[in-house]
């Protein structure tokens, strides 16, 4: 199942990229891990964070697999294509009542066969199973968070030849699952830098803290809560323009839900000489670019 997996994961070679962005100063080396390439539909961190879920599942004999996101996650859709790739039955249960249209996402996630569920906002909170699921199911948290979702994520940084090289490890970060799979596979002279793109999510650190490997806890791992832009999913104009940079300039997409922001965060970074010259950092653009079809037509030249 894994091997399996792998093959379509690495099916499609995955390339770091040298980029030169005109706000990166002298000295300073970036680099691009695009995890955004891998496929077209799941994309970035999710292929690497659902493949041990999968495998669990796989191994107790589970052939149904319920999830839970809103209208546009990326999670959603990447389990209800991982779960038709790999011959599971899928349910996802969608934050909100039933709308009158369906989101991209939702449209997307149909077709690759998910059956879903839309539950009001308060028993979503309570992550209520509907009673009309009787098979044997497995269940993957809310955006892949845990600790088979983080042992995905710390195979992310196998995919870069000369990682040790880098000495930072940049990353935006949602539940923190990403973050803490690279936390644990880094070595002691680097840092992974995460951006939270939620508002003043603080207990980030210890969701975060709670699925580090003994190696992990030792490692440098610095969060940054300034770059959320108002919340999960809120944008403003700034946001937008440094999203039409990053494309004019370096012919690079990124989602304004997670990547963009990261990259803002950096780009902060830089201007305030937070890096020396002579360090090495790697972005991990982690996907998430079908989530730009929730934003008004033609509000992004890509
Ligand atoms: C889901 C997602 C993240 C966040 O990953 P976590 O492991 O939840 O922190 C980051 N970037 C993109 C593009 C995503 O889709």
């Amino acid at each position: 199942m894994i091997d399996e997996f792998n093959k379509l994961l690495y099916s499609n070679k995955i390339i770091t990229q040298s980029i030169a962005p005109s706000w990166v100063n002298q000295g300073i080396n970036t680099h691009i891990l695009r995890l955004d390439l891998i496929h077209p539909v799941i994309s970035g961190n999710k292929f690497f964070k659902l493949k041990y879920y999968l495998d669990e599942a796989e191994k107790r004999d589970k052939r149904t697999i319920i999830t839970f996101g809103g209208a546009y996650s990326n999670h959603l859709l990447a389990t209800a294509c991982a779960c038709n790739l790999m011959g599971f039955k899928c349910v996802g249960i969608v934050r909100g009542e039933k709308p009158a249209i369906f989101s991209s996402t939702i449209k997307a996630a149909l077709e690759y066969g998910m059956e879903l569920y839309f539950l009001n906002r308060s028993a979503y909170k309570e992550k209520k199973i509907p009673f009309l699921i009787q098979d044997h199911h497995y269940i993957i948290p809310e955006g892949g968070y845990g600790i088979p979702g983080a042992r995905g994520a710390s195979e992310i940084l196998d995919c870069v030849t000369g990682i040790k090289e880098y000495t930072h490890i940049i990353c935006a970060s949602g539940t923190g699952t990403m973050t803490a799979g690279l936390t644990n596979a880094i070595n002691s002279h680097q840092q992974v830098i995460s951006v939270s793109v939620l508002k003043e999510n603080y207990s980030l650190q210890t969701e975060i803290k709670s699925l580090l490997t003994e190696k992990g806890m030792k490692n440098d791992l610095k969060i940054i809560h300034d770059y959320h832009f108002g919340g999960y999913a809120k944008y403003n104009p700034e946001l937008l323009d440094s999203m039409k940079e990053l494309w004019t300039e370096l012919n690079l997409p990124t989602d304004f839900v997670y990547t963009a922001k990261a990259m803002y965060g950096i780009k902060q970074l830089i201007q305030n000489d937070y890096f020396k010259v002579g360090d090495n950092l790697l972005f991990i653009h982690s996907g998430g670019l079908q989530g730009n079809h929730s934003l008004p037509v033609n509000t992004l030249p890509f």
